[in-house]
């Protein structure tokens, strides 16, 4: 299996985000956009002229609606006149974000959060934002290719199982290939950062955090060798115990700082927000570490990686970078992941 795994910018604290670029047959499947901004255009031009083997891109996979996942989408169908495959709920969130944009909307969205005590300083501020979301998604398009749980897609003639969750997003898409025991996680599993789980204005009364738990519980029937691939931060083996530690630990401290603020959701809120800071912190300093350090403290099982060095989206327009998934277990390497040296790192 090809794989190509550019690391495109993001213009908020989290910087960055991983896309893949699946070999399938004749072309390329791409997994999930990137924000439709100028730099991350600039890093596709980039890779279209030299990573992709002068192949197609045949079809966009989308894991869900938001802006960095989904940004863009419309350009790249269009573009390559490939179809966009995501599920239904998450087309519809996006069709849903893009409309939002009225006064009336924005009314909504404000009493939502001055509800849960978010303090009016704020409130001002995101009312004088708006809705951010039209101008990070350059559009949906027309039509699209619905996905849905237990579904499987066939890439490169490897079938790859979706898998949906909830909480992070309302019908986030995994995929899970048993042949290669990769799993596309999307931001439903991610190595450093805590997924954002978050009370939306216009499911006011839902209970994410508990859609997500049982979204983790799902994965637990993965193989513990399972490879990670995550939108955020760099891909990995351990998937339980990430899993164990999120369920365990990191979501039971966040949940503790709820008990210390006066309201409940607003609470939750921003202790997760400062759980989140806090480890996004710890992945900043860690992503600096060379890969030979990265594999001491990941274990013995913990892929290896040449030339991991993230651009960021300060400065001049960052440029894409092509990151080797070296795997450390001889199974892995049999079935083809891409070999260390083969493809050299665009820095
Ligand atoms: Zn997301
Ligand atoms: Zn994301």
């Amino acid at each position: 299996m090809a794989l190509e795994h550019p690391w495109m910018p993001l213009p908020f604290q989290l910087d960055h985000i991983n896309l893949w670029a699946l070999a399938d047959g004749d072309g390329w499947t791409a997994v999930d956009t990137g924000v439709a901004l100028p730099p991350t255009r600039a890093c596709w031009e980039q890779l279209f002229a030299s990573a992709l083997d002068g192949k197609p891109i045949r079809r966009v996979i989308v894991t869900h609606f938001h802006p960095d996942h989904i940004g863009n989408a419309s350009w790249l169908t269009e573009r390559w006149q490939a179809d966009l495959w995501c599920t239904q709920t998450e087309w519809l969130a996006a069709e849903y974000a893009l409309r939002s944009r009225d006064d009336a909307d924005l009314d909504r969205r404000v009493a939502h959060y001055r509800r849960h005590g978010i303090a009016e300083e704020h409130t001002a501020k995101m009312r004088a934002r708006g809705n951010p979301y039209p101008s990070l998604v350059g559009g949906l398009p027309f039509h699209f290719m619905p996905i849905a749980d237990g579904e499987t897609v066939t890439i490169e003639g490897r079938r790859w199982r979706v898998i949906t969750a909830r909480g992070h997003s309302p019908e986030h898409a995994c995929l899970w290939c048993e042949d290669l025991r990769v799993l596309i996680a999307g931001d439903q599993v991610l190595p450093k950062i805590t997924t954002n789980v978050s009370v939306w204005p216009e499911r006011p009364r839902e209970n994410p955090l508990r859609y997500y738990l049982d979204s983790l519980a799902r994965f637990l029937r993965l193989p513990a060798d399972t490879l990670i691939l995550p939108s955020h931060g760099l891909p990995f083996r351990g998937l339980h115990h990430r899993l164990s530690t999120l369920v365990q630990h990191t979501l039971p401290q966040a949940l503790s700082g709820r008990a210390s603020r006066p309201n409940r959701v607003g609470g939750i809120a921003s202790a997760i927000r400062e759980s989140d800071d806090a480890e996004h912190r710890g992945y900043r300093w860690k992503r600096r570490l060379t890969d030979k350090a990265l594999s001491q403290r990941a274990g013995p099982h913990a892929p290896r990686f040449r030339g991991l060095k993230p651009p960021t989206h300060r400065g001049p327009t960052p440029r894409p970078l092509v990151v080797q998934v070296i795997p450390s277990s001889a199974s892995l390497a049999s079935v083809g992941l891409p070999v260390c040296g083969s493809q050299p790192a665009i820095s």
